[in-house]
């Protein structure tokens, strides 16, 4: 079996422990979670992805540095299929940069580093941190590095430029991507959205930026790796349980669902056209501040989810 329009990477959520408890999670991750996938369950679901033509491979979480022996079981088989390998982490593990040094070095099939940041991180993890990672990374010759700002848009530019203060002047170049806090997970309560992050519909970009293959620890695999992951019911996402079917079975099935497949290749534009067509145009919000945080409450709604359901069944 070939990918059929699937995306060709798959996101391991290796744990959804983390040292951090950001107020913004989407994951609303924290120290107290103990399940992981281990690494025999990675490197098996690895070896199905690889066989039906997916060749990029994400470990996220939670942190997955965490779970140090599984991640670098699963990145050494990743490296031996011939699959890129991601890693996303907080950086918690480099006090220092020889600290971070010797933990890269434990990750030595690691070929790109995310690094993720946000003025939420400082108390738990300070920029200082980040960039200790950024010179581990390069010392211990990483691909690639870049460096996640999760914040208001107003805050973006600020702590991006003291990163880059921080950082020798050979690394200043480092590759920093920004990314907008929304209300999912844990911020749907903790925080308030200031009103000037949202936009209008009409000028927002509905489409779908993160449609991976995504595995948490539950075994269920998923279609989406960003606010999504927050709907504990009705995600219309969840594409069936690698613990008791094959991966090819549920690869097969998701690319015949024509739901996932238009979210994945058209975004929720045709999905807001056929609510407002089907009379539900007040389950709509008028505006969002990106496609995922219109996504997590159209579906968060579970008439919505239903009705779309239904509509992607007939
Ligand atoms: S946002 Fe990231 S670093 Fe913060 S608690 Fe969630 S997973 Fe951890
Ligand atoms: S648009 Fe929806 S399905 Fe796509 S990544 Fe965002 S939350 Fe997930």
């Amino acid at each position: 079996m070939a990918l059929n329009g699937l995306h060709n990477g798959i996101t391991f959520i290796v744990t959804r422990r983390c040292p951090l408890q950001c107020e913004h999670c989407v994951m609303e991750s924290g120290p107290e979670y103990r399940d992981h996938l281990t690494g025999a369950d990675m490197k098996a679901w690895l070896y199905e992805a690889h066989q039906i033509g997916v060749t990029r491979a994400s470990y996220s979480g939670g942190d997955p540095v965490l779970m140090l022996r599984d991640l670098s079981e699963a990145l050494v088989y990743g490296r031996e299929l011939g699959m890129i390998n991601s890693v996303f982490t907080s950086a918690f593990w480099a006090p220092s940069v020889e600290r971070g040094v010797s933990t890269l070095r434990r990750l030595a099939a690691v070929d790109i580093l995310g690094i993720s940041t946000s003025p939420h991180h400082q108390r738990f993890v300070p920029l200082e941190r980040v960039a200790n990672a950024v010179v581990a990374a390069d010392e211990a010759g990483v691909r690639g590095v870049e460096v996640q700002v999760s914040s208001f848009r107003r805050d973006a530019v600020s702590l991006e430029a003291r990163l880059r203060e921080l950082l020798p002047q050979r690394l200043r170049d480092v590759r920093v991507r920004h990314q907008s806090i929304f209300a999912a997970g844990r911020a749907a309560t903790a925080m308030t959205i200031p009103e000037g992050e949202y936009l209008p519909l009409a000028s927002l970009d509905m489409s779908c930026p993160a449609p991976a293959l995504t595995v948490e620890p539950d075994g269920l695999l998923r279609g989406c790796c960003s606010s999504l992951l927050a709907l504990k019911e009705h995600n219309p996402l969840i594409l069936g349980d690698l613990r008791s079917e094959r991966f090819v079975d549920v690869a097969g099935r998701a690319a015949r669902s024509a739901h996932y497949q238009t979210i994945r290749s058209e975004g929720l534009a045709p999905i807001v056209r056929m609510l407002e067509r089907d009379g539900l145009g007040a389950s709509i919000p008028r505006l969002a501040v990106n496609a995922c945080d219109l996504c997590f409450r159209l579906y968060a709604q579970p008439n919505v989810a239903a009705h779309v359901r239904e509509r992607f069944a007939e």
